[in-house]
């Protein structure tokens, strides 16, 4: 199986510039309240990861559940709301509308030459790696809109659709089909190639109807890219419930590597690759611990990342990159023939 190491430089402030950020994860606190906690449903389920109902422990956050799983140190949120309520927050809520009106707008440049360009150069060049004949590519619930672009300019692959009720998306686009329903309601059959999940896996409540799906439109042989936050990378290990950027329904599931390889086994996928080339984690570590007071971060810890120098910094991050240690993944998975 591959691993790959990414060596590359940017910061978290020039993706989520501090002012407005703070104003969206105000905004997620207040439209968790009213989507999800006052208008719908929510559901016990177990851990989406290797399926155990035991829980190690648990914290709170904005009115939900997070808990811990004992087996695979899968982070989840249960109770939990419903596919079409957390399609619905999406479309709808405030925070989201803020985060596709005013944040992504603002970081659009460094998004797509840092992480949307490299993102589709991995893909095209994987698939071409791995498939002979890859013809009809599907993009599944992609929340980010500076996507579409990137998958409407893609040379290698005849035959492109979007499953995605998340974005209203221009259906006059030439070289897509754009499909705007939940999927539950897809019926896909075999024809496909190569899927991807941007982040997906992180938004879905029912993961299994996810995968089911995946591995239900792929032809024997197909490939699905993923990519998705670890909850056993450093910075989630280090700063846990204080880690800044964890809230549903952003993260709803925060994996662990063990509990995506048992989510991949359940689903009868071979893992091509399993990389972790996130660049974020020591510097979240180290800005999260400068602006709260009640983050105590070991004494190895701090005096490495916080009082250090730089090249230690940077060795550490590559370190965490190299031993699968980095809370960003990039996986490449095959379904079994
Ligand atoms: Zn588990």
């Amino acid at each position: 199986m591959k691993s790959v190491v990414i060596f590359d430089r940017y910061n978290g402030v020039d993706l989520k510039p501090a002012e407005m950020f703070n104003d969206y994860v105000k905004l997620t606190a207040e439209s968790i309240q009213s989507f999800f906690l006052t208008n719908s449903e929510l559901n016990k389920c177990t851990c989406p990861g290797c399926g155990s109902q035991q829980v190690s422990t648990t914290f709170e956050k904005f009115g939900l559940k997070y808990n811990e799983c004992e087996n695979c140190g899968t982070l989840y949120i249960s109770p939990r709301p419903a596919d079409n309520d957390i399609v619905r927050y999406y479309r709808e809520s405030p925070a989201r509308i803020l985060w596709r009106e005013r944040l992504t707008r603002s970081t659009d440049k460094t998004r797509k030459n840092k992480i949307v360009n490299p993102r589709f150069a991995w893909i095209e060049d994987s698939t071409l790696e791995y498939l002979d004949n890859q013809k009809h590519y599907v993009d599944i619930n992609t929340d980010q809109e500076v996507y579409i672009e990137a998958i409407e300019k893609s040379q290698v692959f005849d035959r492109k659709t979007l499953i995605n009720p998340f974005l209203q998306i221009n259906s006059e686009k030439k070289d897509l089909s754009i499909v705007d329903k939940g999927l539950d309601s897809i019926e896909l059959e075999g024809d496909v190639d190569v899927v991807s999940l941007f982040e997906v896996c992180d938004h879905t409540s029912d993961i299994n109807l996810l995968f089911q799906k995946v591995s239900q439109m792929l032809q024997p042989g197909g490939i699905c890219f993923i990519t998705s936050i670890l909850a056993s990378g450093f910075d989630f290990q280090v700063l846990w419930d204080k880690s800044e950027n964890l809230f549903a329904p952003d993260r709803l599931n925060v994996f662990s590597v063990k509990g995506f390889r048992n989510l991949f086994t359940r689903h009868n996928f071979e893992c091509l690759e399993f990389s972790t080339p996130g660049i974020l984690d020591v510097e979240n570590v180290k800005a999260t611990a400068g602006r709260n007071p009640d983050v105590t971060l070991p004494k190895f810890v701090q005096n490495m990342i916080v009082d250090g120098d730089d090249s230690v910094r940077q060795a550490f991050q590559e370190f965490l990159q190299t031993n699968l240690l980095s809370s960003y993944a990039r996986i490449v998975i095959r379904k079994n023939g």
